[in-house]
């Protein structure tokens, strides 16, 4: 750990790795075995937006080797992978901390989509992670080389790799993006191979593919270290169910990072603030009447610039709703109280 845990050493407490969430607590991999663990009181107080611990966080505890250990800090995050608060749009939810390498995994079947490629992308871009495309199932595609230069073309600045756990194909190539020591995530749409991939790098099964969908949370997480993976070559998977969700962004600037070439264009318009609608001295729309700029791929970026104002909106109503509602039963609340003063009357 390049941490500096000193001072929580001196307070006595222990290192550890929040590897699973509960909605009532932590699943915490320590020297000391798999505790679980729950917040401290004074922590929860002082966490600030996305300050509570998350998959992926270094935390120092009390070990509390039968009953539930505490959470006494967070340790500095590296790398954040967030998403929006369903209930508020100002607040951010941190869904994991400390990913080195996001692996995109996507498959190259029929429903290849480069929309959902680059949306993940940028989820990856935006969390600090290193971003590296997979194309998965390579066996089921006549001509996996040009799908992955296509990718690679809207990928710019990441690997794009290929392969097939069937045939093992790639599958040491994909190891060697991640160095000894750092933390990988897969992440990318159910049934693209993730699991499948984590089975032929532990070359075993290490859970039946199906039976990790239907059991509920409870009964996952018995045998230990389970979501933690130390990888041959000295690297760990971080293999979460909370984690496969990501992608559904609302990263702005993760955006910027996948299209990067079309945000250099833009600087080269004559006006700052042109929209690239037919102002005159438009350097995207010159690039798109060379042929420069893929008129596809501009279309991407226009849609999912909509939809991030859309999905912004959407939090922004749900918050408004969320107060109306809280002030709504405060104000039961309050007109209870004054009945009662008035003498206990109900109606
Ligand atoms: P996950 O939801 O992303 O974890 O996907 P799974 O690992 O459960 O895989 C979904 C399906 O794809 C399963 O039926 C796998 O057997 C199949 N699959 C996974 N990898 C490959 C591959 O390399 N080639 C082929 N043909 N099928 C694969
Ligand atoms: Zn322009």
């Amino acid at each position: 750990m390049a941490l500096d845990f000193a001072p929580h050493a001196r307070a006595g407490h222990t290192p550890g790795r929040v590897v699973v969430q509960h909605r009532d607590g932590y699943l915490v991999v320590t020297d000391v075995g798999e505790l679980r663990a729950k917040a401290a009181g004074r922590l929860l107080q002082d966490a600030e937006e996305g300050g509570y611990p998350a998959v992926g966080d270094w935390v120092a505890l009390t070990p509390d080797l039968a009953g539930v250990s505490t959470i006494h800090a967070v340790l500095p995050r590296r790398t954040v992978f967030t998403r929006r608060a369903a209930d508020s749009a100002r607040k951010v939810q941190v869904v994991a901390a400390n990913i080195d390498v996001a692996f995109v995994v996507t498959s190259l079947n029929a429903d290849l989509n480069h929309r959902r490629i680059e949306r993940y992308l940028a989820a990856a871009w935006q969390s600090g992670a290193r971003p590296v495309v997979v194309l998965t199932k390579s066996d089921l595609s006549a001509d996996p080389e040009a799908e992955a230069a296509e990718v690679a073309a809207l990928a710019s600045g990441c690997p794009v790799l290929v392969v097939s756990a069937r045939e093992g194909r790639g599958l040491d190539a994909l190891l060697a993006q991640v160095q000894p020591g750092e933390t990988c995530v897969l992440i990318g749409s159910s049934g693209v191979g993730k699991s499948t991939l984590v089975n032929a790098f532990l070359g075993r099964a290490r859970m039946a593919v199906d039976e990790i969908r239907e059991s509920d949370h409870q009964g996952r997480h018995t045998t230990s270290h389970r979501e933690l993976v130390l990888l041959p070559g000295g690297a760990l998977i971080l293999d979460t169910p909370g984690m496969r969700e990501v992608g559904l962004i609302d990263a702005e600037e993760g955006v910027g990072e996948v299209f990067d070439d079309i945000e250099r264009l833009a600087l080269h318009c004559r006006f700052n603030d042109c929209t690239h609608e037919g102002e005159p001295g438009c350097a995207v729309r010159a690039a798109l009447d060379s042929g420069e700029l893929d008129p596809g791929r501009w279309a991407n970026f226009r849609k999912l610039g909509v939809e991030l104002a859309a999905a912004e909106e959407k939090a922004e109503r749900a918050a408004r709703e969320a107060e109306r509602r809280r002030l709504a039963a405060l104000q039961k609340t309050y007109r209870a109280t004054k009945r009662d003063h008035r003498g206990g009357r109900h109606d």
